[in-house]
């Protein structure tokens, strides 16, 4: 899950980071209020989960409450990367010396936290990792944890001063113990300001959580803003569905991860391009199936982009999953909301033959051939798409 800066900042200023003062506003009128109360001059930014907000206009400084009610206007009315702003975090602004970029995220292929520092802070990262690589500090965290002698080693060659490296130094050590408490898959600070007078502040926030670690984390819940998931993936996560939306046309209902993975291998194959991964598990249920069909199509009717199903596939491997619980689903789903657009079911295993005699009473039939089922879905979405 990502978090939008202000909750991003909630967590920071938890663990002692210094953040500057501010709030969110969902209106010109609230984000003014915001201003009257901070006093000076604030800098309004637009809460949505992509980077680049300031390129794209939506990071503004305002001297009065007046302009902030002016700014915010402004802000609240783009829309950035395809993502409508429907907040704004109103901060005190700062003024800013110089920029660094500090980060701390999962390095998947060496299994370990990895820093990431660099002095061309406030622009992309992605940018100075393309054009100027040799700019970026790189060091893994061991098993071990960090020390604050390595914290301070390393801005010593960035920084120079004392007060400053030891500022810097004490923003990692805690940036480290919100990674590592929160469980965050990602935890960026860009930039990491340096005001004229000295003080080291964080003035963005970006912070990715670990999914998987939700169940012990109870205060998540109220940061999922599910007003930013596609009407899909929200249902998917009410379900507890593991759900991928992807640009292609070929819905996919599979069991199994590793089938699901297979199907759109298979898809791709031959020359479909799956429109999801949507495992609904090991042992499903008649409301599984309902759920992932009202998964799929809700996204294809208002997902977003351009992205159409044409076509569903079932791919099912009965195993512990009953094919004849899949069919029930498939069946009552079907008579609650017909579907447009064709449907393929493939299935095999633990009571095929109960659940191809359900299908057929009401006028649906299956395969038992994966090669076949995915041949047949993509020939069915392309009449559709022709
Ligand atoms: P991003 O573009 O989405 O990463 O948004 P940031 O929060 O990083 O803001 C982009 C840029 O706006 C920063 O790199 C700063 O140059 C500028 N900015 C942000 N906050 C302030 C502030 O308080 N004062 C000043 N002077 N500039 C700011
Ligand atoms: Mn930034």
């Amino acid at each position: 899950m990502n978090l939008h800066e202000y909750q991003a900042k909630e967590l920071f200023a938890r663990y002692g980071l210094p953040v500057l003062p501010g709030q969110v506003a969902q209106t010109p009128e609230e984000a003014r209020d915001v201003a009257a109360s901070i006093g000076g001059t604030v800098v309004i930014k637009a809460q949505v989960l992509v980077g680049g907000r300031g390129k794209a206009g939506g990071v503004k400084l305002a001297h009065s409450p007046d302009e902030a009610y002016e700014r915010a206007r402004e802000i609240l009315a783009l829309t950035i990367k395809g993502l409508p702003v429907r907040k704004v975090l109103v901060a005190q602004a700062a003024e800013i010396a110089r920029e660094l970029y500090l980060s701390i995220a999962l390095d998947r292929s060496r299994k370990l936290p990895l820093i990431m520092l660099s002095a061309e802070g406030g622009v992309d990262i992605e940018e100075v990792a393309r054009t100027a690589p040799g700019k970026i500090v790189r060091r893994h965290i061991p098993l071990e944890g960090l020390r604050s002698y390595q914290a301070r080693a390393l801005f010593q060659p960035l920084l120079a001063d004392g007060k400053l490296v030891q500022q810097a130094a004490d923003i990692l050590l805690r940036l480290w113990r919100v990674y590592q408490e929160g469980d965050c898959q990602l935890a960026e600070i860009n930039p990491l300001a340096i005001t004229p007078d000295g003080r080291v502040i964080a003035l963005d926030a970006k912070v990715i959580l670990d999914d998987n670690a939700d169940f012990r984390h109870r205060e998540w819940t109220t940061w999922r803003d599910s007003g930013d998931e596609t009407p899909g993936a929200r249902l998917a996560h009410e379900k507890g569905l593991s759900y991928v939306k992807l640009d292609g046309d070929i819905g996919c209902v599979v069991n199994g991860a590793g089938l699901a993975m297979a199907t759109m291998d298979l898809v791709k194959h031959y020359g479909g391009e799956p429109a999801n991964f949507l495992d609904i598990g090991g042992s499903s249920s008649p409301e599984k199936v309902t759920a992932a069909l009202r998964i799929i199509t809700s996204d294809a009717r208002d997902g977003g982009g351009d992205s159409k199903v044409r076509a569903i596939l079932f791919n099912i491997f009965g195993g512990i999953t009953r094919c004849d619980d899949v069919a029930n689903g498939i069946v009552q789903s079907l008579a609650e909301t017909p579907l447009a657009v064709p449907l393929v079911i493939r299935l095999t295993g633990t009571n095929e033959e109960v659940a191809r005699r359900i299908l057929s009473e009401h006028g649906l039939q299956a395969t038992t051939s994966m090669d076949d089922g995915v041949r047949t879905v993509i020939a069915r979405a392309q009449e559709v798409g022709a």
